[in-house]
């Protein structure tokens, strides 16, 4: 029997409110990734929140119950992937890979969630296969957006630029 107090605690699916019980894996209690100190901050309180991945068994979406909203995490996010040259050649790679494979083209449309800075999308645009990034981290997803970024979501969301959706040609 669940209680009062568990029913007001009790986690609930992200996707289809189902109540969710279930643990995946338990990683302990963490900061907000990418969420850098200054150094006026050192000697203060740092949040800590838990890192536990469940599993809705109504729908199947593995997830985090949500304790920040999406702009405290992504409104200054720190990370860019493709300042790392390496993760960037492999990038390359996959990309060659994956066309390959799955002989994607340019009817083909590849569409990534969570598209940092454009790192792996823009190895599809010289092969002329059109793409579509999503990017909830404003300053991450504007440097590849230029001048299209007129045309991004002003949502939490940021959507890659209409320039960069169909291999370089202007869509919008
Ligand atoms: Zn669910």
């Amino acid at each position: 029997m669940v209680s009062d107090l568990d029913s007001m605690f009790e986690a609930r699916c992200r996707h289809c409110a189902a109540p969710v019980h279930d643990v995946v894996i338990d990683l302990g209690m963490h900061p907000l990734c990418e969420s850098y100190l200054s150094r006026d901050q050192l000697n203060r309180m740092e949040p800590f929140y838990p890192l536990v991945v469940m599993v809705c068994r109504n729908c199947w979406l593995v997830q985090l119950e949500q304790y920040v909203e999406p702009g405290e995490i992504f409104s200054e996010y720190a990370y860019f992937s493709s300042y790392a040259a390496s993760w960037v050649e492999h990038a390359r790679k996959y990309v060659e890979g994956i066309v390959r494979r799955l002989e994607l083209d340019e009817h083909s449309r590849v569409i990534e969630i969570a598209s940092n800075d454009g790192y792996l999308l823009q190895h599809f645009l010289p092969l002329g296969i059109p793409v579509l990034g999503v990017e909830p981290a404003a300053n991450v997803a504007g440097p590849r957006r230029s001048e299209a970024s007129r045309h991004s979501s002003s949502s939490s969301e940021r959507i890659w630029p209409s320039t960069w959706r169909n291999g370089g040609a202007r869509t919008s």
